[in-house]
């Protein structure tokens, strides 16, 4: 109600209480960076796949899969890097065939980060996916685990 609110003419900014009004005063400092976070993650996320192209792209970078060296089949991470550095490259269809996993695990914190900074820039709060609500009593390490076996029998299935 200290806006003025009920005097019908343009309430005075005194408070800072709507930045980036333009209104040409300093930009408030006092509040949270909503931004902030999903920016960093996508931040992160861009130096991952960066860092897997750049691996994947160097033979002398890559060591080799001592699972995959004794047994002779693939181990539950093999093909993560070449899937991020896929990625990294825009092709998603082979991403998915090296890793489906980490491609879609990778797809989904672009999502995310994606999602927080569009939410940050409009004003909106930067909470939970909508979605994430409804999914949280399943997002269990139960379901990690079946995943990763999941996946694991399609790389196994797949061979390498
Ligand atoms: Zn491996």
């Amino acid at each position: 109600m200290e806006e003025g609110a009920l005097s019908g003419s343009a309430p005075p900014r005194l408070g800072g209480s709507n930045p980036g009004s333009g209104s040409g005063a300093l930009p408030e400092r006092r509040g949270s960076r909503p931004w902030a976070s999903p920016a960093a993650a996508l931040i992160g996320l861009a130096l991952l796949l960066a860092a897997a192209r750049w691996i994947a792209a160097d033979p002398r970078l890559q060591l080799p899969c001592l699972f995959h060296a004794i047994v002779g089949a693939p181990c539950p991470l093999c093909g993560g890097t070449r899937a991020l550095a896929a990625l990294a490259e825009g092709r998603l269809a082979d991403a998915f065939g090296f890793h489906p996993l980490a491609a879609a695990a990778a797809c989904a914190a672009a999502l995310r980060g994606l999602w927080g900074c569009a939410r940050a820039l409009l004003g909106k709060p930067t909470g939970n996916l909508p979605l994430r609500a409804r999914l949280k009593p399943f997002l269990t390490w139960r379901l990690f685990v079946a995943l990763l076996l999941a996946n694991w029998l399609f790389l196994l299935l797949r061979g390498s």
